[in-house]
């Protein structure tokens, strides 16, 4: 019988903030590649991810298109997803299993085994995914520096102010697929698109566009 999983089921019960200790260890990992051997297409890429990629690769949007990234629907919105190679794993897993970009991971990435989880006033906090990791269980780090993200502030308000974004784009379009339709290819070319400079700080560049 299926049912819907509660937030006790898949996690420690616990809710984080990045000052928080959590107990994210996975010792080391011991050779596994395992969560990135089987993305299935599930890590989906903001305009800090996009930022980051371009620095990593060198490359625009348009020309990771369809080698590194390509686009699915999720909710209505039209969501750039990190692609996997055709046996399975992420295409920048490196043949000694370890990941080619590490410093310039998505935010997905950095994360897991931690999730987020959205609060009714728009904030949010990191979760614990206790089921998804086999070498969980190691010692407590700081969650910031588990996400090894510098400015966390600014991160942190770059994903909400992201979300906000995201939201809007649904509820200008209403219940018109011709709308939702249009305001996401606004989306992505002003937000996606539109090449960053790499050189310049994300978030400046981020809040000076707009749709
Ligand atoms: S599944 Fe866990 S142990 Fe395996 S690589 Fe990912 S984080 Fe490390
Ligand atoms: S980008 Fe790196 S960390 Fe993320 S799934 Fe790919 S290889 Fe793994």
């Amino acid at each position: 019988m299926k049912r819907d999983l509660s937030f006790e089921d898949i996690s420690d019960g616990n809710r984080y903030k990045a000052g928080d200790f959590a107990p994210t260890g996975t010792n080391g990992c011991k050779g596994c590649a395992e969560c990135c051997r089987v993305t299935e297409d599930t890590i989906f890429l903001d305009p800090f991810d996009i930022y980051n990629l371009e620095k990593a690769t060198g490359r625009t949007f348009e020309e990771m298109l369809e080698t590194i990234i390509t686009l699915r629907v999720s909710e209505g919105l039209i969501v750039p997803v990190l692609m996997k190679r055709a046996e399975g794993p992420c295409v920048f897993l490196n043949a000694e299993g370890r990941c080619g970009i590490h410093d310039h991971r998505p935010g997905f990435c950095r994360m897991f085994p931690l999730g987020r989880i959205w609060n009714e006033d728009g904030t949010f906090d990191y979760f614990l995914q206790i089921h998804e990791c086999p070498h969980l269980g190691g010692e407590k780090i700081l969650i910031s520096d588990w996400l090894g993200i510098d400015q966390i502030d600014s991160y942190e308000g770059f994903i909400k102010a992201w979300k906000e974004v995201s939201e809007s784009i649904k509820l200008s379009s209403g219940s018109s697929d011709k709308a939702l339709k249009s305001a996401n290819m606004r989306l992505l070319n002003e937000y996606f698109i539109k090449p960053y400079d790499t050189k310049k700080d994300f978030y400046s560049q981020f809040y000076s566009r707009g749709i």
